[in-house]
């Protein structure tokens, strides 16, 4: 008897999220030591979460369950926002309360703006939920009256990376004040807010239906420990809190996120260089002639793959120990995503990008 019987029908259907490989199995696979990798296909702070972060992580009491209420944690973010507690809930990474916020709406259908973050059709899917990709315009903009019809088209919940992940360019808040004025939730993920210096947060008080998104995986040097946040009107952030998982976030990642808000400084001066380098990686790569850069507002950047095979490229770096991210999809066919690092992994990047140049 096969067991899979027991499974839904669409089991094999659901689109799957491809995670990056663990650095271990990368290393071993490649030869190289793990410390060699210069790893910049997964947009993480290079620089690491500073020491009396790492402390607090460490100090956490690992026997106690921790508060399934967050208190300490949602003042905090309140306070780093400007918003009231009572507007914040946090979870497993902000991709815990996106799978959250669609248990909470149960809507027909989602939508988002296309090429976009992976895992807004993921959950819809996984949800059972049909997931409506509107593409963005050249630029990479917003498709306003696309966005609208999707809703016409029971689209209950619409999600907008912004700066969006892969393409780097943020929404204006004007674009983000049309989507509000549409009649279904607006999910603003705002992963790497902090390089970019917009935030959709200041909406927040006369838009009750927008859901801002963030984390501390990225700007704060914590994606191993996964705590991210919405902030929302409270009215939509209590049901939040009442149906997520009680402990989802974890002693050692509320600790971790806290002791990051009060040594806010040190990161966001490290936030300030990844910035510089990736002005630097758009430059210089730029400049080698066959990789055209999009602009970013985040800590990576989009490069078409103007001569050579991306394909062919990513893995001739990865046997150089370069990681950088490449896709499936065909809107972003030949084309690469690169993270922006320390100067030192920027200057690896340029070596093995001249030794693997298509002639
Ligand atoms: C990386 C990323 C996330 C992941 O956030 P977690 O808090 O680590 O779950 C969310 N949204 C976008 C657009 C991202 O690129």
């Amino acid at each position: 008897m096969n067991p899979r019987r027991y499974l839904r029908d669409d089991i094999d259907d659901l689109a799957h999220y491809a995670p990056v490989q663990p650095l271990e199995v990368l290393a071993e696979e490649i030869g190289v030591p793990v410390d060699q990798l210069v790893k910049l296909d997964a947009n993480e702070n290079l620089y690491g979460a500073p020491e009396a972060v790492r402390a607090a992580a460490a100090a956490a009491p690992l026997h106690i369950y921790p508060d399934p209420d967050q208190t300490a944690l949602r003042a905090d973010i309140a306070a780093y926002l400007d918003v009231r507690p009572e507007q914040v809930v946090a979870g497993t990474g902000s991709d815990d309360l996106l799978d959250v916020v669609l248990r909470l709406t149960l809507p027909a259908a989602t939508a988002t703006a296309t090429p976009t973050f992976g895992m807004y059709s993921f959950l819809s899917g996984i949800a059972g939920m049909r997931h409506i990709e509107v593409p963005r315009t050249a630029g990479y903009g917003l498709d306003l009256p696309g966005l609208r019809a999707a809703v016409d088209d029971d689209a209950g919940v619409v999600f907008v990376a912004s700066p969006n992940n892969p393409t780097g360019n943020a929404a204006g808040l004007e674009e983000i004040e049309a989507l509000c004025a549409l009649d279904a939730l607006i999910v603003v993920d705002e992963a790497y807010a902090e390089f970019a210096g917009t935030s959709a947060v200041p909406l927040l008080g006369a838009h009750p239906n927008l859901v801002v998104m963030r984390t501390f995986s990225k700007w704060a040097g914590l994606a191993g420990l996964r705590v991210g946040y919405a902030v929302a009107h409270a009215d939509l952030v209590e049901p939040m809190l009442a149906i997520k998982q009680p402990y989802n976030v974890n002693a050692a990642g509320d600790a971790a996120a806290r002791a990051a808000l009060a040594h806010r400084d040190e990161l966001l001066a490290s936030v300030r260089a990844i910035v510089a380098e990736r002005d630097r990686l758009t430059r210089e790569v730029g400049a080698l002639g066959w990789l055209e850069p999009h602009p970013s507002d985040a800590n990576f950047v989009l490069f078409d793959v103007t001569a050579g095979d991306s394909g062919e490229i990513a893995a001739a770096l990865r046997e150089r120990g370069v990681l950088v991210r490449r896709y499936d999809r065909p809107d972003l066919a030949n084309k690469l995503r690169i993270s922006a690092g320390r100067p030192q992994d920027t200057d690896r990047l340029l070596d093995a990008l001249k030794e693997v140049a298509p002639r």
